[in-house]
């Protein structure tokens, strides 16, 4: 270690900086933040100082500090951004042994100012010993996505209840326990999903049992989680977050290898796959795993293709979770309708062309007929999105012009949308069915029904062949 990291209290302490620019704006912003008392020496302030400059613990002054101003700060800041007046600082701080940093000049510098994650009253700090900031600042933001942003919240909520845990786990040891529990398990998710009575209320049920020494340990937990269209990249924060925590997986034929490898590596893997005609696990089964599992204390994520509400049979598993009691939270994924039309360069509405986006399924009935609302089908200026369209294309064309539409709409078939393998083919109602199947996709494909669809003429930007693509 080139540096020793330490947290430094300069709560209604001086400190002094130098310069009227976007260094000393950053430096005083940060100062400001850990409550100390700011004194900038610069001619003139930018506007970065805007909202700095109302703080009532800050001060502005003109010119340079003297080495009385130096003397009593407990930290100096540099950010002239010029040699000679740093030195000059960096001379005076050391008169006064006043540690001093001056932005990226290591001679002038006793400490050096990490890159902060501020989740306070947690904060990371990371440093690379000034070899490179950028690496640091990249680890950073890779910190950003794993630590939910109230974490902080969670850790000021935690505290409020440590006199009272203390006074009935007098233990060192249970009390450790304790929060292990109640920060691994579903007091924690309940609190971080924004449902602070249920966090407390479980806290407290926690607290009796291990004060009654009838320990149930960790409680399982179900997380339904929405994991996009295929492109791991469009996952969210909090999907991935779940993913890591989770000991137990369920996964369907929409989830691709390279999502599924985020999966936290020692977590067990269950295939739940649906193929259309052939229902590996029926629907049941799958919502009385989640609810055994979770009863064994497990952390159980029910990964789904695309947003588990939408066309996923979301709702339906979790209702058996819901009877029985057993926590569970529900996150958003990126819809397939909305990811193929982002990646097909199709917006899905546009002034020009449609005000109504209807995301509806073509799946056939038993007897082969599509059992949809035509009238509503067939109205102008609207994007139809289908979903689970592919095998049955053709008699969803055919139907949709029986009903009125015109045989010259255009339309989109995405199939692997998002994925590097995804096709794109456009045509129109009369003919898409024969295109679709000449070009031998497999899906899962999206239909993309409406006038939009000749807006990718010019917005196709992903994938090696968007161009070609686009004309064909
Ligand atoms: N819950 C999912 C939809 C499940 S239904 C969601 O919100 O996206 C499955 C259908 O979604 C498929 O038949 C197909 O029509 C569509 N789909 C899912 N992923 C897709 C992808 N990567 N590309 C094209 N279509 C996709």
């Amino acid at each position: 270690m080139d540096h020793l990291p330490v947290f430094f209290d300069v709560r209604d302490k001086k400190v002094v900086i130098t310069g009227g620019g976007t260094v000393a704006a950053r430096k005083s912003d940060m100062a400001l933040r850990a409550g100390a008392r700011v004194v900038v020496f610069a001619d003139e302030l930018s506007a970065e100082f805007k909202d700095i400059e109302a703080h009532e613990r800050f001060a502005h002054q003109p010119g340079f500090p003297t080495q009385e101003d130096v003397n009593n700060a407990v930290l100096v800041y540099g950010g002239e951004e010029d040699l000679e007046l740093d030195g000059a600082l960096f001379r005076m701080a050391r008169a006064a042994r006043t540690p001093c940093n001056v932005a990226d000049t290591q001679q002038f510098c006793d400490f050096i100012t990490p890159a902060i994650l501020d989740r306070s009253p947690i904060v990371a700090a990371v440093s690379s010993s000034g070899a490179s900031p950028i690496l640091a600042r990249s680890i950073k933001a890779q910190l950003e996505t794993i630590v939910p942003p109230n974490y902080g919240d969670l850790a000021e909520w935690a505290k409020g209840f440590r006199e009272e845990v203390a006074a009935r786990l007098t233990d060192g040891a249970d009390r450790r326990r304790f929060w292990e529990i109640v920060m691994d398990g579903p007091v924690a998710a309940s609190f971080l999903a924004g449902a602070v009575t249920e966090a407390e209320a479980e806290l407290r049920t926690t607290l009796d049992a291990e004060a009654d020494g009838v320990s149930r340990g960790v409680r399982g937990e179900v997380y339904l989680v929405g994991a996009g269209p295929g492109d791991p990249d469009l996952l969210t924060f909090r999907a991935l977050r779940l993913m890591q925590k989770a000991e137990v997986v369920l996964y369907d034929r929409l989830i691709g290898p390279q999502i599924l490898n985020l999966v936290r590596r020692d977590a067990e893997r269950i295939f739940v796959g649906k193929e259309q005609q052939n229902h590996v696990m029926p629907q049941e089964d799958i919502s009385r795993m989640l609810v055994r599992l979770a009863k064994e204390g497990k952390r159980v994520l029910r990964l789904k293709g695309g947003d588990p509400f939408i066309f996923g049979r979301g709702g339906e598993e979790i209702e058996e979770l819901a009877r029985e009691g057993i926590p569970f939270q529900v996150v958003p994924g990126i819809t397939a309708a909305a990811g193929c039309a982002a990646y097909a360069g199709i917006p899905l509405t546009h002034r020009d062309h449609a005000q109504t986006c209807i995301f509806v399924t073509a799946h056939m009935k038993k007897d082969g007929a599509l059992d949809l609302n035509w009238d509503v089908l067939v109205r102008p200026h609207q994007t139809l999105a289908v979903y689970m369209g592919l095998s049955t294309l053709g008699a969803l064309t055919t139907q949709l012009m029986q009903h009125g539409a015109a045989g010259d709409l255009p339309v989109a078939v995405v199939d692997n949308g998002t994925r590097p393998d995804q096709q794109v083919i456009t045509g129109v109602l009369r003919d898409i069915a024969e295109k679709t199947m000449t070009a031998g996709l497999r899906g899962p494909s999206m239909v993309i029904i409406g006038t939009v669809v000749t807006l990718r003429e010019n917005l196709a930007w992903f994938g090696a062949n968007a161009r070609r693509n686009a004309s064909g």
